[in-house]
């Protein structure tokens, strides 16, 4: 089983991530916890340029860059992970670079979608979990937690608005795969709802 978390930066996939990985510690399940960009070695190394590079860095360039973090993350970790029978729990993934470098940025959603699924090799999650949260709570909730605004900080509050909207496209594009979920609410009730929709699956 394989579960992704998405949304904007703020919106607590992390938080999430590490209550569902709690959880299904408990029930006896083996977990791998895992990110984009930078869930492998070799995507470790991708990580430090498209991060310490953002604005200087032809986006192209940059799609591509992540998209080869992908390509080598899904062959060297998520694949044989979902192969030893093991529940993956990522923190973003191709919808990520839809949201990010596609409608968020000059290139075309649909052709960084395109290149996202060729360097996966067509590969999807079971689930994905889309954290829904208006931009400037997000902002908040990083600035009441001492967190680095990062992106936030750097990008205009309109760039972070289209990549919500990207983000609730993809959703509505693809309902069987989407849980949607309104990341304004407790942390406690959010990771039941998202218990409640992986559940069957496991
Ligand atoms: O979620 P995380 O903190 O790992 O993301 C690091 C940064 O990379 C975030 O600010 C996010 O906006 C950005 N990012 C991006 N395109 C992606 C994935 C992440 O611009 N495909
Ligand atoms: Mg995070």
């Amino acid at each position: 089983v394989w579960i992704t978390f998405e949304g904007g930066d703020g919106v607590g996939k992390t938080t999430q991530a590490r209550l569902l990985e709690d959880w299904l510690a408990a029930e006896g399940r083996t977990v791998v916890r895992t990110r984009e960009p930078g869930g492998s070695d070799v995507g470790q190394l991708i990580r430090d340029i498209v991060l310490h590079h953002r604005g200087d860095i032809a986006p192209r360039a940059e799609a591509l860059l992540y998209a080869a973090d992908r390509a080598h993350h899904v062959r060297a970790v998520v694949r044989p992970a979902l192969e030893r029978g093991e529940v993956v729990i990522q923190d973003r993934y191709l919808d990520s670079s839809v949201a990010y470098q596609g409608a968020g940025r000059v290139l075309d959603a649909d052709e960084v979608r395109d290149l996202s699924l060729w360097a996966a090799e067509g590969a999807l999650p079971d689930v994905t979990v889309l954290l829904d949260l208006d931009p400037a709570a997000a902002r908040a909730r990083l600035d009441a937690d001492d967190k680095p605004f990062d992106r936030l900080e750097a990008e205009k509050e309109d760039f972070h608005r289209r990549v919500r909207e990207a983000f609730l496209a993809l959703a509505a594009a693809e309902p069987e795969r989407f849980l949607v979920v309104d990341a304004a609410r407790s942390p406690e009730t959010l990771a039941e709802a998202i218990r409640a929709r992986i559940a069957p699956l496991l």
